[in-house]
């Protein structure tokens, strides 16, 4: 065996076999390794002599499952773009849910592995370009400090693949804390009735919250305890400038963990209508949207609970409405204190709100970087560039000293709390494109590993990855591939 540790324990197959499939990963004809995460692998327990062994590519494309496996695709259901469908697992295979060595419980997932029941009139295939852009973003979102599926490996498969044109067909190693989705609720609440979603409830709290599993009203507390994750998920989007792109509820997690890198990207010039996706004509995913988007989503959440809120009916949907309403709030809490962390305050005034929404106005009127702005904030002085000698910028940072020196926030504490709260370097669309492009045409991976390098310390200032901070010159266009998958 080329990889030694894997410690398979797997709970899903004891739910109802209405949410599953067992199903084998589709065979590949050629498998050959492009990249492995080998920090992960060593945190997971992973032992892996040679990365590079053909063996190794076997295992992670699916030709080798590996012992105490017991591979399936998920059953699930979503609303895309605000319609409901039934979905499930169409190109993706859970292999099984490996212990780590500090007890985790984590998926092991294929992406790309090839048809399974849910398949409907797709390949299941994945192809190299978007399953190397999901390993940077992961990773990247990662080392940020986001809640995240993680990236194991990605691997080519020896086939191509048609989308607009050929490409190597590829399949990525997912790890994550579950693939229980609002989508998973959702197709448990039409196919398995009240003592479907009962156990649903149970698994979850079981796998996710085991703290509040003992409760009287545990469907309650699931669902304020997913709301209460997915406002912190949505409070770091918003801090990085992350546009997920697909907020289906069939990529909104129940642990609380970013999952389905598709046409996401992160912003340069700050804007609240940043659409990067081509298929997302009305800006339904737009930036400035996702929170309210996410309350929409709990919101279909909240009604696969309904039968377990309470035996009355309308009490239930009451009670459920109350929970939902309370997002607003705690949303605007949470993300003008975040806010306040990256101007550096560490107190409250009452004035906050607005100094916080001058500055992104200012921001968004001149199309400033969101990522730089932050990262060259400077009690002391103004930034000498053209931009910011702009009066109005010179007002605000004017008004923003005085509200420092007002409070007394040591310059020190503040200082540290902008530094860890703006990264120095995200993953620019532009840069990850640059990097997808020598490793799909020109079988280069070395733009990748040092993209890689530069965004694995996102919030140190390293002169050696300085060109990874700059916006591109010319602004991002939207994709314009599929759901860049
Ligand atoms: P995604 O946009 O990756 O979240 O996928 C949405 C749904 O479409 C999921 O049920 C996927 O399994 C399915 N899907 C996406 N691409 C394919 C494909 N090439 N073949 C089969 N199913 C797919
Ligand atoms: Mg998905």
């Amino acid at each position: 065996m080329c990889i030694t540790g894997f410690r398979f324990d797997n709970s899903y197959p004891h739910l109802p076999s209405l949410m599953y499939t067992r199903h084998l990963p589709v065979q590949v004809p050629n498998p050959r390794m492009v990249i492995f995460n080998v920090s992960l692998a060593k945190k997971l327990g992973l032992h892996v002599a040679d990365a590079n062994d053909v063996q190794c590519a076997h295992l992670f494309s699916g030709n080798r499952i590996p012992p105490g496996a017991d591979p399936l695709a998920q059953a699930y259901a979503g609303h895309q773009f605000g319609f409901f469908t039934m979905l499930g697992d169409g190109r993706a295979i859970v292999l099984g849910e490996h212990r780590t060595p500090d007890h985790q419980r984590l998926d092991i997932q294929l992406k790309g592995s090839g048809r399974t029941p849910y398949s409907r009139n797709g390949d299941g295939k994945a192809v190299l370009g978007p399953m190397l852009r999901e390993y940077i973003i992961s990773e990247s979102m990662h080392a940020l400090g986001i809640p995240t599926t993680r990236s194991l490996a990605v691997v080519t498969t020896g086939e191509q693949i048609f989308r607009e044109t050929e490409q190597p067909g590829a399949i990525l190693t997912r790890v994550a804390a579950s693939h229980l989705r609002v989508g998973t609720f959702q197709y448990m609440a039409i196919k398995g009735g009240i003592t479907g979603i009962r156990t649903l409830v149970d698994y979850a709290l079981n796998r996710h919250f085991p703290e509040i599993r003992e409760n009287d009203h545990p469907a309650l507390m699931l669902l304020q305890g997913v709301m209460d994750r997915q406002i912190d998920l949505i409070v770091h989007w918003m801090r990085v400038g992350f546009v997920h792109g697909v907020m289906n509820t069939d990529n909104i997690t129940i642990s609380g963990e970013t999952i389905d890198y598709g046409p996401c990207a992160f912003m340069d010039h700050y804007a609240q209508d940043t659409v990067f996706s081509s298929i997302d004509h009305a800006g339904r995913y737009a930036f400035g949207k996702q929170p309210e988007i996410m309350q929409w989503n709990l919101a279909r959440f909240a009604e696969t609970l309904l039968p377990l809120l309470h035996d009355n009916p309308d009490t239930a949907v009451e009670m459920a409405e109350e929970t939902i309403q309370t997002f607003r709030g705690l949303f605007n809490t949470r993300w003008l204190a975040m806010m306040r962390k990256k101007i550096g305050l560490c107190d409250e005034a009452p004035d906050d709100a607005i100094l916080v929404s001058d500055l992104l106005q200012w921001m968004q009127q001149h199309q400033a970087d969101y990522t730089q702005t932050f990262r060259m904030l400077n009690i002391d002085q103004v930034s000498p560039e053209d931009l910011y000698q702009h009066e109005a910028f010179k007002a605000w940072h004017q008004r923003w000293r005085e509200r420092l020196a007002r409070h007394a926030t040591p310059s020190d504490i503040a200082h540290t709390h902008m530094r860890s709260h703006n990264p120095a370097i995200i993953p620019r669309n532009h840069k990850v494109e640059e990097a997808l492009r020598a490793a799909s045409e020109n079988n280069t991976m070395e733009p990748l590993q040092s993209l890689l390098s530069a965004l694995a310390c996102p919030y140190e200032d390293r002169p050696e990855f300085a060109s990874y901070q700059h916006p591109p010159e010319i602004q991002n266009p939207v994709y314009q591939t599929f759901c860049g998958t």
